[in-house]
């Protein structure tokens, strides 16, 4: 019998990206939208992206008694002393609303030279197990902040985010161009070492 995970996000694409992941492996991935039994309030009171993937991944371990995989992401510009870091999705207020977050970082850096905008995606994946010790890996995609936004493609800060050694925006990179270079990719591959041992 297949042995069941649950990946802890809402967000279909995430999901899906993992559940393929998690087949190669003979796991058999379920998603929050996949069960039927609602997630309590989790609150990411983490100072990191790897405690806030902790903290998600053993919160929903406990609840179901079952392996939870769980990510967090976001992304740190040097010029800022590394913000909006945690605080990627609610940048510029409570809710999520990328176009706001952009501005609020363009608004940030004006004056800031091109050689100075340097940033990075970071996404920390972390696994819980009832009875084992977590495990938590951390992705990077290292590049810097355009001066305006460019492209339609992906989300978040991707109209502004030009990954090193390119001159298109991620937001102009195609789905799989972006998969094969993001920070969830780079996390993932480091994460998959473990999913053979679960
Ligand atoms: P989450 O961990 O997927 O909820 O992402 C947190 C926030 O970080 C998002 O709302 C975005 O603002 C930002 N972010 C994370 N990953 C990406 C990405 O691949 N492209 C652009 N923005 C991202």
């Amino acid at each position: 019998m297949m042995k069941k995970v649950i990946i802890a996000t809402k967000n279909n694409g995430k999901a899906k990206e993992f559940k393929e992941m998690l087949g190669k492996y003979d796991l058999e991935g379920y998603s929050l939208l996949d069960l039927k039994e609602p997630v309590e309030d989790i609150k990411e009171t983490g100072t990191t992206f790897e405690e806030n993937a902790l903290i998600k991944a053993e919160a929903i371990a406990s609840q179901f008694n079952l392996t939870v995989i769980a990510d967090d992401s976001g992304l740190e510009v040097d010029a800022l002393n590394g913000e909006p870091g945690i605080y990627s999705a609610r940048y510029a207020g409570i809710e999520k609303d990328d176009q706001k977050n952009m501005e609020k970082l363009l608004l940030a850096l004006s004056g800031v030279n091109p050689e100075d905008r340097t940033a990075r995606f970071v996404c920390a994946i972390a696994i819980a197990r009832p009875g084992s010790d977590s495990i938590v890996e951390r992705g990077t995609c290292e590049g810097s902040i355009a001066k305006e936004q460019k492209g339609t493609q992906g989300f978040g800060y991707d109209p502004l985010f030009i990954p090193s050694g390119e001159s298109r925006t991620m937001a102009e990179h195609t789905p799989d161009e972006k998969n094969s270079i993001s920070h969830r990719k780079n996390a993932l591959v480091k994460i998959e070492k473990h999913l053979k041992d679960l």
